[in-house]
């Protein structure tokens, strides 16, 4: 065995892996084709508040806080705009989860950050590690599977070709995935028809001319060019993305399309280009025993509402902590089971809910009055901002989906657990997740028979069990993802073996 787990692809979700495991001291190799991030692909540029606290288990939030060039109190609005430079028709508040700093409900808000810059935190990181490894200018190129492990063929730059053996692969590596073909899992769903055009672009003093103030997102309704645009760095750095336009179109002429987007011929240096399209599709299956897919390989949603990487970190922690558990031995096969169980059904809500977010995008919200004299624009300003706010909230708003998602009704969650542990602020910058240790913590009153019977039980199966009093709560058992595997009352007549074995798929 070179390394134990094999990671196919090192973009956030194959790298977020291999730092759940070695969180948990487990190495790993992360085979990853390209030498550098792609940093004039800005993709995603919203980190949830969850997948901040899931960064914050690692030490990186604060890293990944202090590396963005928008900070997080610079702005949580969303401007919807005849043009950058236009006249304003409404805007939204606490996006994103960009207002929750302090709040209880999160250790983290959300930070608006490009993608390239996370995946630079995270291979510094994997750099830094003792445990995990990357290796750039490699690819998967076929996996063999066998009782004991995995054979993975990889392939250079030059066309060598070597093997590598682990127990076990994730499959990382998008959504022309080589995993997900080689255990015949497939995507099931379907693609929207209408094209979209990114377009990164430097445009000296623009910002001084933005009439809107600070905003993360100013959507465009016009009708020369509806879409979206936004900054990438307080100096001169934009994305944007206009909607309808088919790519040869963008590519004729991409300064038409940001001059139209910024409602004035602006000066501005184009700088990168990238042509997509949203897919709504979800793998038929996650796993086979030894390889399990996770990110884009597994799910692709359209990317309105910023979902796509944020579920992929889900799914990298979920995959992550059992992996190790059963490599550091103290798990059961059932537990790694689980992950499908768990992370499919979470996919399958957010592709609903971007698919919802993306029913109604710019070219539908535009109005030709908003374009008129000003008494046209007024008579038309009120519709359409009832208009946006009906269709729109959900997508700005959507803590119940980053937050709310639960493991209710999972094999390896007792009856009645499965959510997220609700948080809570114990003091400046001390989070009650950070009382947590890396494994399964017993949480609440520690002084009752109960808790002493989990930390008993725990003992004598080999659990790593940490411990937090926290007398103000019910006794809750949190697993590595603070998620609640368990939760009771002292007075409840539980059998804390069989608990302990359950959510840990093991059998008694
Ligand atoms: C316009 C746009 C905006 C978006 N905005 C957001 C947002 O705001 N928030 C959000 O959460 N998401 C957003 N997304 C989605 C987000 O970009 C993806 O969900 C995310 O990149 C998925 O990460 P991943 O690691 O699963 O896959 P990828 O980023 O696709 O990484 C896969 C990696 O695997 C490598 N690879 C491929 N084949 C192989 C192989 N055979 N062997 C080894 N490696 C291989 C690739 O080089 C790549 O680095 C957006 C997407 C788009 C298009």
């Amino acid at each position: 065995m070179d390394a134990p787990v094999l990671i196919a692809g090192g973009g956030p979700v194959g790298l977020a892996t291999a730092l759940e495991l070695a969180h948990h001291g487990v190495p790993c190799l992360v085979v990853e084709p390209r030498p550098e991030v792609s940093w004039l692909r800005p993709r995603a540029k919203t980190t949830s508040a969850r997948t901040m606290e899931l960064f914050r288990r690692w030490g990186l939030a604060a890293v990944i806080r202090d590396r963005a060039p928008l900070p997080v109190a610079w702005s949580d609005e969303a401007v919807f705009a005849t043009g950058l430079l236009g006249r304003e028709i409404t805007r939204f508040q606490g996006c994103f989860g960009l207002d929750l700093t302090g709040d209880d409900r999160v250790a983290e808000p959300g930070q608006q950050v490009a993608q390239p810059l996370v995946e630079q935190v995270l291979r510094d990181a994997v750099a830094a590690s003792p445990h995990a490894a990357l290796l750039t200018e490699w690819r998967v190129t076929g996996l063999r599977e066998d009782g004991t492990g995995v054979t993975a063929d990889l392939t250079g730059p030059d066309g060598t070709a070597k093997q590598t053996r682990a127990e076990y692969v994730v499959g990382a590596d998008g959504s022309r995935s080589a995993t997900r073909a080689a255990i015949g899992a497939k995507y099931e769903g379907a693609d929207d028809a209408r094209p979209n055009f990114n377009i990164v672009f430097r445009a000296p003093g623009l910002a001084d001319r933005v009439p809107h103030g600070p905003a993360v997102h100013y959507w465009v309704l016009s009708p020369d060019q509806p879409g979206l645009v936004g900054r990438l760095d307080l100096a001169d750095t934009w994305w944007c993305i206009a909607q309808g336009v088919a790519q040869e179109d963008g590519e004729a002429d991409p300064l038409r399309i940001v001059r139209n987007l910024v409602g004035a011929d602006v000066d501005a240096e184009i700088l990168a280009t990238d042509p997509w399209r949203a897919r709504m599709l979800l793998a038929d299956r996650y796993a086979s025993d030894r390889v399990f897919l996770a990110g884009d390989a597994a799910h692709l949603n359209p990317p309105w509402g910023g979902h796509g990487f944020n579920t992929g970190v889900g799914d990298a922690v979920n995959i992550g902590w059992k992996l190790a558990a059963v490599l550091n031995g103290w798990a059961g096969p059932r537990l790694l089971r689980s992950y499908e169980a768990e992370r499919r059904p979470v996919a399958a809500r957010t592709i609903e809910e971007a698919a919802r977010n993306m029913a109604t995008l710019a070219p539908e919200l535009t109005d030709p009055r908003l374009a008129g004299t000003g008494a046209e624009f007024e008579a038309a300003r009120p519709g359409v901002a009832a208009a946006v706010h009906r269709s729109k909230d959900g997508e700005f708003h959507s803590l119940d989906l980053v937050l709310g998602y639960s493991y209710a009704g999972s094999p390896v969650v007792s009856d009645g657990a499965g959510e997220r542990m609700p948080h809570r602020w114990l003091g400046p910058n001390e989070s009650r997740y950070d009382r947590l240790g890396r494994e399964f913590t017993l949480v609440g009153d520690l002084s009752t028979a109960l808790a002493a019977d989990f930390v008993k039980a725990a003992a004598g199966a080999g659990v790593p069990l940490d411990t937090f009093d926290d007398p103000g709560d019910r006794l809750m058992l949190v697993r590595p993802d603070q998620h609640v595997a368990w939760a009771g009352d002292a007075g409840d007549a539980v059998d804390a073996r069989s608990v302990l074995a359950r959510t840990t798929g093991r059998r008694l």
